[in-house]
């Protein structure tokens, strides 16, 4: 089974030739990062605009460099949901285009269920596992029972994670997206300005990172900061809720297998953390490679494969949606 799949949810234009039995097949991605860079963050209008510009060229370099004859595709998988809205329109007509001239099925992916089913492209997890999504639109804890079937534990009240250090980042001076910049920073700083744990005593498995930015920024607007020890201070704020929500969601449902993804899954200080958490017998933490861990479609194959064995393909009047809840989509669509 083979599908080949398409995702422009937010500034990533990616596409995948995946099999269920070889594995990847081939995949392109175009970060427009550089396009966005000046304005501090992604800018709809124009990543639709460069999503448009850009997959039809991309496809033609995945067929050549792989020699793949797009005949071979058993179907069209592609993101859905959730996204900035213009993006996930060009995508899923460009998936509808494809579909139709090939005479093959489209599959709606859920953009977070190809990031928690990203570490299954290297190996699979035992269900039921707890999902920690930590990306530039989710900071959310899902129990998963099995594919499709997914309970929501809490989340972000305000800015999600990657969110939050794009902004820092921006207070900061340092470009976009802020999150590998930071990574890098915080290894040369020390963790010494005292910076809020928001929430992280709240009983509860929501989180909140608003309050972190707004100390962030008091600090910087105070001038005279070390960026180095700023960074590092942020961070080790960060990952000291995530860990502190993990390990409470870990007590509450007994559940010790622990799927780490999104963007900010990439970050360097919080895959030693769950390491050395994993060493201790504490958890059992399965984080993708980092190239899986942010926006990519061989993810979205990945869970577009798992998909069509179920049985589940879309109608041909399919039309994106914003932000259709992971919970919500699974049930609709398994
Ligand atoms: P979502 O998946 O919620 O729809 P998104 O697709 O924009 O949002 P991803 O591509 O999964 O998000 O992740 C991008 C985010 O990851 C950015 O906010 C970026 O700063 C962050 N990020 C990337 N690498 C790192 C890193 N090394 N450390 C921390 N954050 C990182
Ligand atoms: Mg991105
Ligand atoms: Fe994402």
């Amino acid at each position: 089974m083979i599908t080949l799949a398409v995702e422009t949810s937010c500034d990533e234009t990616a596409l995948a030739i995946y099999s269920d039995k070889e594995g990847i097949i081939g995949e392109v991605l175009l970060s427009q990062a550089k396009v966005h860079e000046q304005f501090g963050g992604v800018v709809p209008e124009l990543s639709a605009r460069e999503h448009t510009k850009n997959l039809l060229p991309l496809l033609k370099v995945l067929l050549d460099r792989t020699g793949f004859d797009l005949k071979r595709v058993d179907f069209i998988s592609f993101t859905l949901t959730p996204g900035l809205i213009l993006s996930l329109v060009v995508g899923v007509s460009f998936a509808k285009a494809l579909a139709y001239t090939l005479k093959k099925p489209l599959v709606p992916v859920h953009h977070l269920e190809g990031h928690i089913y990203s570490v299954f492209v290297e190996r699979p997890i035992e269900e039921p596992f707890l999902a920690l999504v930590v990306s530039g639109g989710h900071t959310d804890l899902y129990l998963v029972e099995g594919f499709g079937k997914y309970r929501f534990l809490g989340g972000t009240l305000d800015d999600a994670v990657g969110e939050s250090y794009d902004k820092v980042a921006r207070l900061m001076g340092l470009g976009y997206p802020g999150g590998p910049i930071i990574d890098r920073l915080a290894r040369q700083g020390e963790p010494k300005y005292p910076l809020p744990r928001p929430m992280i005593d709240d009983p509860s498995l929501n989180m909140s990172f608003s309050g972190l930015k707004t100390a962030v920024r008091k600090i910087v607007e105070g001038g005279n900061y070390s960026k180095e020890d700023l960074s590092a201070s942020f961070q080790r704020a960060v990952l000291d809720v995530l860990e502190a929500k993990l390990l409470k969601a870990v007590e509450l449902t007994g559940v010790k297998r622990v799927a780490v993804v999104g963007g900010v899954s990439a970050n360097s200080e919080l895959r030693e953390r769950f390491q050395k958490l994993t060493e201790k017998g504490i958890i059992s933490a399965y984080i993708p490679h980092p190239r899986l861990s942010t926006d990519n479609a061989v993810m979205i194959a990945y869970a577009g494969i798992e998909r069509f064995k179920r049985g589940i393909t879309a109608p041909e009047d399919i039309n994106p949606e914003p932000n259709i809840p992971l919970e919500t989509f699974g049930r609709y669509w398994s």
